[in-house]
């Protein structure tokens, strides 16, 4: 069950304005709890909140900073159910999805109160010249000081959870807007984070409407901007940050590549580019969007996948049987709806799905979409997957490469040298050989090239850009 209204968090503890934020179950249109909303005052109130436990924040010793994660990670458990419905009912996720989602919270606090007491220096060796003869450094890591987060609709937990874990690992106070579409899952974690000791000021979680966000970007007292959402905002937001460090985790149309010896795997390659392809109705910036498939196998893999996008089960996503749900409103399944009618006009030909009701859209095979289609060009955020033939395995990395993101690509072959080529000439922030450019566990290193965005997510090296290194060089006589 939701609440009837949620409060929201400033300088730790929860407060009820009365300007309040509709949330809407994104299946029924319904109204179904309310948020409190943030105006411009209470945002200056968070950002000096923050700033005053930036010394609080850096003193709090690592374990007391583990113990904090750890209860967390307790009350996330106690509340998974809670929290898994929450984000059934905003995103429109199937709630088995919803229940992955809430363990990969866990995993991801997990994993930062384990590097919380990680985080280390070094010994330098300085005596490289006669000059310094008898010098020695030493490096440890400091936390940057408060920070901004803003988050995305899709996956409206744990991506708050990269931010937030590894800013109380590392010692940063932070303030954090939610996506307005999705923000009743932030405020639960919030009302657990009011449970610790952090120090106050520490954390702010405040929905906020878009005319009142910009000290977030632009307020210099606050030292790193860590966004995640779509391309165009993204870099937006980059060029107005001033003199803060900005992390960009933005959107893209991955690509996964299926060679001429897969012939004997087709039926697990089938489940894993559906899996990939129509998981949360398409809605992650690592859906698989287009498939090349050699040409010899291009006719059994396209049978294949045709047969799994017609099994999907589309519906309520608060039903069990659920496996596809609506996208995140109406005018977004439209716009797809819209790419795909402009692609067929082009000579494209749908292999299944096309259909919309309401936000819920079909999941959809083509074949025959031009590259420079928005369908294949664009970030297509829904469930719909692409297929394309290709020869030689030099056009199929070419094909991978063309335009401009770079997130992740997916390559099933059994031969070594093509996946170490694929790893050293894909433009991308990761290769993933073996299964779909979809894999994605909450401590590897995360993140995009070109258009998909700048720097690293996954925890330890989240930490890494919440910390800076601090030199300590020492002479002997
Ligand atoms: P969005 O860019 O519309 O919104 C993201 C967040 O930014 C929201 O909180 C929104 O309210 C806020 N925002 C929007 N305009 C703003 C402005 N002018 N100033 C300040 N804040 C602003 O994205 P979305 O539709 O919520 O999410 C989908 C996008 O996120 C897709 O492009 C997807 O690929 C991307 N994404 C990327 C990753 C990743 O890790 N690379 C993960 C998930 C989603």
């Amino acid at each position: 069950m939701l609440a009837e209204r949620y409060p929201y968090y400033l300088a730790n503890r929860p407060r009820q304005p009365n300007a309040e934020l509709a949330v809407t179950d994104k299946y029924s249109g319904e109204v179904v709890t309310h948020v409190a909303l943030a105006d411009a005052g209470a945002v200056e109130e968070a950002i000096a909140a923050a700033v005053r436990a930036t010394g609080p924040m850096r003193r709090l010793a690592p374990y007391a900073r583990q113990e904090v994660l750890e209860h967390c990670v307790r009350r996330f458990r106690e509340r998974a159910e809670e929290l898994a419905f929450a984000l059934c009912v905003e995103a429109g996720k199937p709630l088995r999805d919803a229940r992955g989602e809430v363990t990969r919270l866990i995993d991801t606090f997990k994993a930062a109160a384990e590097e919380a007491v990680r985080i280390e220096g070094e010994v330098l060796n300085l005596e490289v010249s006669r000059r310094a003869a008898g010098y020695r450094g030493f490096t440890q890591r400091v936390p940057v000081g408060p920070c901004s987060f803003i988050t995305p609709f899709n996956f409206p937990l744990n991506l708050v959870a990269h931010k937030v874990a590894p800013a109380i690992a590392a010692g940063c106070p932070f303030v954090l807007k939610p996506s307005d579409r999705t923000p009743v899952s932030s405020m639960i974690l919030a009302e657990v984070l009011a449970e610790t000791n952090l120090p106050e000021g520490a954390f702010s979680v405040l929905p906020t409407r878009l005319e009142d966000v910009g000290p977030f970007i632009e307020d210099d007292r606050l030292k790193l901007l860590s966004f995640t959402g779509s391309e165009k905002v993204g870099w937006e937001l980059k060029a107005r940050a001033g003199r803060k460090k900005v992390v960009l985790e933005l959107g893209g149309n991955a690509a996964c590549v299926v060679d001429r010896d897969q012939g004997e795997r087709l039926d697990f390659i089938a489940d894993r580019v559906a899996h990939g392809a129509f998981f949360q109705a398409g809605q992650s910036c690592i859906s698989v969007q287009r498939v090349l498939v050699h040409g010899e196998l291009y006719d059994a893999l396209r049978e294949r996948l045709v047969a799994r996008a017609r099994a999907l089960r589309a519906g309520n996503p608060r039903d069990e049987a659920t496996t596809l749900g609506p996208m995140i409103d109406e005018p977004a399944a439209r716009r797809l709806e819209g790419w795909i009618q402009r692609a067929v006009e082009r000579g494209a030909r749908v292999l299944t799905g096309g259909g919309r009701r309401g936000a819920l859209l079909e999941a959809t095979v083509l074949e025959g979409v031009p590259t420079d289609e928005p369908l294949s060009a664009e970030e297509a955020f829904g469930p719909v997957v692409l297929l394309q033939p290709f020869r030689a395995f030099d056009e199929a990395l070419r094909v991978v490469n063309e335009g401009r993101y770079g997130l992740q690509a997916g390559l099933f072959t059994n031969d070594l040298s093509k996946a170490m080529r694929a790893w050293d000439e894909l433009d991308v922030g990761g290769v993933v050989v073996g299964d779909v450019p979809s894999f994605r566990v909450d401590t590897m290193p995360y993140g995009g090239v070109k258009g998909s965005g700048l720097g690293r997510e996954g925890v330890k090296y989240a930490i890494e850009d919440m910390t800076e290194l601090r030199l300590l060089v020492l002479r002997q006589e």
